[in-house]
């Protein structure tokens, strides 16, 4: 059964997005070569915390961190540690938030100083691919429009989408049914409808869409090494258009004063 939420939940779901926004743009101030992860990892608790949420991730299955930090060739699930971020590196930055009952749910992916054009190009496409799986989200498409978007858009780049991780409802609980795969064919799956909140999060590998599993029992990397992009937002169906809950516009609104 797909959990259906009343417009007031989906309120309360989008103050508990708002401020996994909030926090990754927090983090997104300190990301640059020299940094521990695990330093933004506790920039990230604090600011959760001090907003009167509480860290999604921390102690979900276990997972002993707020954010789940994927460098370069990791492609989610990371862990934060004393690793120090270099100049070239790309961090794909993942945090949950519950607040009110609520889970908020949304990754950004950042290059820490300068990174090659191959992988900005990456990470521009992954971004853009979650827009266009977005835009099929609407009440009376089904899942597989929203799947079939993502992979149209990114196989013109013959880049690699993970299969073996996907979106998901999201609610009261982290992880609910339906799941979004970020490959498949249109007019697939449950049908969408009004009430549904979804985390749509492409993976998007620079080479083979193959995986493998570290043996800290959590963090994915790509199997061939090369580089993985990973974008994901929290929205709910709506008629026209999705009611994207989560935002990207603090975290560039820091990227943009950074560059300046
Ligand atoms: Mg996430
Ligand atoms: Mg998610």
């Amino acid at each position: 059964m797909i959990p259906l939420k009343t417009d007031d939940e989906i309120e309360v779901q989008r103050e508990s997005s708002l401020l996994v926004g909030k926090t990754l743009a927090e983090v997104a101030k300190r990301i640059e070569p020299g940094i521990k992860t695990i330093i933004l990892d506790r920039i990230a608790e604090e600011f959760i915390r001090d907003n009167g949420g509480i860290p999604g991730f921390k102690g979900y299955s276990g997972f002993p961190a707020t954010l789940c930090i994927s460098i370069n060739d990791q492609v989610v699930h990371g862990i934060p540690s004393d690793q120090i971020l270099k100049d070239g590196d790309i961090i794909s930055v993942d945090c949950g938030v519950i607040k009110n009952g609520f889970y908020g749910d949304s990754a950004y992916t950042f290059a820490v100083g300068n990174v090659k054009t191959e992988t900005l190009l990456l990470m521009e496409r992954t971004k853009q691919s979650l827009y266009q799986g977005i835009e099929q989200a609407v009440a009376g498409k089904r899942v597989g429009d929203i799947s079939h978007a993502i992979q149209s858009y990114t196989d013109q780049f013959g880049y690699g989408i993970v299969r073996e991780l996907v979106g998901h409802g999201v609610g009261r609980q982290l992880h609910e049914k339906p799941e979004i795969p970020n490959y498949g064919k249109q007019g697939s799956g449950p049908k969408l409808t009004l009430g549904m909140v979804i985390a749509i999060e492409p993976m998007i590998n620079l080479g083979t869409r193959h995986i493998t599993q570290s043996q800290d029992g959590w963090t994915i990397r790509t199997s061939d090494r090369k580089p993985s992009a990973h974008f994901e937002h929290t929205v709910a169906i709506k008629n026209d258009k999705a009611d994207i809950l989560s935002s990207f516009e603090w975290i560039e609104a820091v990227l943009k004063q950074k560059s300046e």
